[in-house]
């Protein structure tokens, strides 16, 4: 059956607008389109396809799990998910493991973990979660009304109630609304869809501090920052401080859809048989792909790659700037960068991203007003040079169409 562009309009619910062509296959950092035209990939399926399409492990390791089993459901446990849960504890602050199969997901499970824990440790007025403005934290009810975009939130009826936003990067804010009655904190450490915004070091310090004075959980959704991202295996790593729940999806399963929740000891005590579960989180199919996955990603070499790719394309990006004057700043961290654009350019990141797309560049926005780049974490030097260089002629077609 032949299918177009026209299809998706035809049969898809209109909730998405992707663009004009279709991809058909990828290797590395590049991707083929129906018609057979290549693009480097800088998307990497939202800062998903952590190394890349296809790469022969883990293409190895989904045929081999894949004569084996794939599915069981949680009435048994499997190899592959105990050997990720293993790694995940061994590598980070965490006791325990729960699977999902999303960021949402994960959320869904941290969040309401959290709301248990206080109650059974504190009594049910402990109900406040503060979040803060611009994060973002999935689409399910809980989650979106947790997130800091009102637009995503609004127009499904009531929504799930004692929940806060705080100013980003404001302690004193944050200080003010926090009380006995705080029963977790949600943040990104670096927000991702709100435009790659870092925080200061003192906040994410201040932040855990707070926590502690008010028996209040910290969560730490590393959904789009974890698993090597920015050059730390999660990004709380390089903070010295650490959470009492993380959140973990999007690279985990280096394309195959798996979310995770972490949780320390005490915490993880409170879901007790029954009190949650997935019929496909933990199934062996995305954990075997995970832990390969995983496996990659922690080791020095990769990690230190990351640090230095995000100096090429900063070294690049500057020298296109110096050229054509769009961005008011470079930001983010190792394979999370934001180009976030001057006042000139206002609200137009959307154009810079078709442009791109024209030149045969795949890249993303946050909001209006950020280009966002989310490559793999292994994309070869020579893609990132050439990538950049069609995105000069991306930015160059905007600026001149702009004069
Ligand atoms: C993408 C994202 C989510 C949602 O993940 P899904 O897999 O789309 O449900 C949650 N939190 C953050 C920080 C994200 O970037």
């Amino acid at each position: 059956m032949q299918v177009t562009r026209e299809t998706f309009n035809d049969v898809m619910v209109p909730n998405y607008n992707p663009a004009d062509m279709i991809p058909v296959r990828g290797e590395g950092s590049k991707v083929w389109d129906q018609e057979g035209r290549e693009y480097i990939d800088f998307a990497g399926g939202i800062a998903v396809n952590v190394l890349g399409h296809c790469h022969p492990e883990l293409v190895k390791v989904l045929q081999e799990q894949g004569s084996k089993l794939w599915h069981l459901s949680n009435v048994f446990t499997n190899e592959p998910a105990m050997r990720l849960a293993k790694k995940l504890c061994d590598s980070t602050f965490a006791d325990k493991v729960y699977f999902a199969n999303s960021g949402a997901e994960a959320n869904e499970a941290a969040l309401k973990l959290a709301r248990r824990y206080a109650l059974e440790h504190f009594g049910e007025q402990k109900d406040q979660i503060i979040s803060f403005e611009k994060g973002f934290h999935g689409r399910t009810f809980f989650t979106v009304t947790v997130g800091g975009q009102p637009a995503y939130s609004e127009g499904f009826g009531p929504k799930p109630g004692a929940i806060e936003h705080c100013e980003f990067n404001n302690l004193d804010m944050l200080e003010g609304m926090m009380s006995e009655r705080t029963c977790a904190i949600m943040m990104e450490p670096m927000q991702g869809e709100g435009g790659i915004i870092v925080p200061d070091p003192e906040f994410i310090k201040g932040v855990r501090a707070l926590c502690d004075k008010h028996n209040a959980l910290l969560i730490l959704d590393e959904v789009q920052s974890g698993v090597g991202r920015t050059g730390h295996l999660y990004a709380y790593m390089e903070y010295g401080i650490e959470p009492d729940l993380l959140t973990t999806a999007k690279s985990l399963g280096g394309g195959f859809p798996i979310g995770a929740m972490l949780a320390t000891d005490a915490v993880a005590k409170s879901l007790k048989p029954g009190t949650h579960g997935s019929t496909y989180g933990g199934n062996p199919l995305a954990c075997a792909v995970a832990e390969k996955a995983f496996d990659i990603v922690n080791q020095p070499e990769v990690l230190e790659g990351v640090l230095q790719k995000e100096t090429l394309y900063r070294e690049i990006l500057n020298k296109i700037n110096d050229k054509y004057h769009v961005f008011s700043e470079i930001r983010g961290k190792g394979m999370l960068l934001g180009c976030a654009l001057n006042e000139k350019y206002n609200g137009r990141a959307r154009d810079f991203m078709v442009a791109a797309n024209n030149e045969g560049l795949m890249c993303l926005v946050a909001g209006m007003n950020v280009v966002r780049f989310a490559p793999s974490l292994v994309i070869p030097n020579e893609d990132i040079i050439e990538g950049l260089s069609r995105f000069e002629r991306a930015v160059a077609s905007v600026v001149e169409a702009s004069e």
